[in-house]
């Protein structure tokens, strides 16, 4: 029997069939209703002769209050993210292209010694991009994103990690194609063997090179692609090195780059006014040499609120202000904001990428 219409109507909205409710016509199950309906929108549901759901194998195999937690808590929509959102990184965005969404869109083109890498990791400073980038690259093939990061695995999953990479890769499989995501991941693979290492998060470790040798996005079954993204590189051992052989450094936003977030946040439609000269721009730009995409945000964010700070003191508040009452962001308004948001990153660590870079990074 088919399982359309399964939640009611069948139109994806996540109906009676999942949460245990089992509501008019739905099927008891202990998992999410979106999760249903997803399996059910790739063939892989069906009902046994009584009416009982039958679930794929590698599903009935986990822990249903696991499967819960990755789905609900791992899996995110990209809200969209394009190329264009990423402002610079044109080198990376350029290699990422062709190393892993070509071959996810056509993997028949490429097998042999055509196969793309099952993993990639972006190492740089905090705050540039690599979650972005990550991102755009799943809403590109309309892959499924999972998001997640290490620590959390190590800390507020404690002696569950390893059930939940299991978990996490199996419904990666399911639900393929799809981006992994894994951010601070040197923290679960790293050479540092610390001292008294917990056994579950040997454990852990263990589980998650597994994973990753398993998975190959040149398998048209199971494209799944693992992303790491690491401010910690020389962290990694090298087991963890050889699963995602390719290394892209995410640097700091250059000039244009940094111009570009500043263009596109007072782009035409924002309802935010400015009053800016393109030599003010240009002042701007140069005053946030060093400054992460990150901090740019925060900098732009403590920028714009400079007129509404002013307002308050004129009027002392801010109730039922219209967008329109403000006064323009001015130059002095950044430099303002530069004293508040400072950069994040020192010289010293650019340093240090670079050096690994050199040695480690991959080449375009
Ligand atoms: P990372 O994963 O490298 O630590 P993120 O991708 O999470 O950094 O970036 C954090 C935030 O900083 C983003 O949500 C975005 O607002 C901003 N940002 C960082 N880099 C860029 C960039 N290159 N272009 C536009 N926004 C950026």
């Amino acid at each position: 029997k088919a399982v359309e219409g399964m939640n009611g109507g069948g139109n994806g909205a996540g109906g009676g069939a999942g949460g245990g409710a089992g509501g008019e016509g739905g099927v008891e199950s202990p998992y999410p209703a979106k999760l249903l309906d997803m399996l059910s929108e790739r063939g892989l549901l069906s009902f046994d002769g009584e009416g009982g759901l039958v679930l794929p194998p590698k599903l009935a195999q986990l822990d249903p209050k696991i499967v819960e937690h990755v789905f609900n808590e791992v899996t995110d929509s990209c809200g969209g993210i394009t190329w264009d959102d990423i402002a610079g990184q044109d080198a990376a965005k350029r290699l990422v292209q062709e190393m892993v969404v070509w071959p996810m869109l056509n993997p028949q083109l490429f097998t042999g010694a055509r196969a793309p890498p099952r993993g990639l990791l972006l190492f740089g400073p905090p705050g540039t991009g690599k979650t972005l980038i990550g991102k755009a690259v799943a809403a590109n093939i309309c892959a499924t994103f999972f998001s997640i990061s290490a620590s959390s695995l190590t800390s507020k999953w404690i002696g569950e990690g390893e059930r939940m990479v299991r978990a996490l890769f199996a419904l990666a499989g399911l639900l393929s194609p799809s981006v992994i995501f894994i951010d601070e991941i040197d923290s679960l693979i790293s050479a540092r063997k610390s001292e008294g290492e917990h056994e579950a998060s040997r454990r852990l470790k263990t589980q998650m090179l597994i994973e990753l040798e398993g998975c190959d996005p040149s398998k048209d079954a199971e494209r799944i692609l693992l992303i790491g993204a690491t401010n910690r590189p020389e962290e990694l051992d090298e087991a963890a090195r050889r699963r995602m052989p390719k290394q892209l450094y995410i640097p700091l936003p250059c000039e244009a780059a940094r111009r570009q977030m500043l263009s596109r946040a007072f782009r035409a439609g924002s309802d935010i006014s400015h009053c800016l000269t393109p030599v003010d721009l240009d002042k701007v730009v140069e005053r946030t040499a060093g400054y992460s995409g990150s901090d740019m945000k925060n900098l732009i964010q403590e920028a714009c609120q400079g007129p509404v700070r002013d307002l308050f003191r004129q009027r002392g508040n801010v109730t039922n202000v219209a967008a329109s009452e403000l006064r323009p962001v001015t130059l002095r308004d950044f430099q303002m904001a530069c004293k508040a948001q400072k950069r994040s990153v020192a010289d010293c660590e650019v340093e240090r990428y670079i050096a690994y870079d050199a040695t480690f990074g991959a080449k375009y």
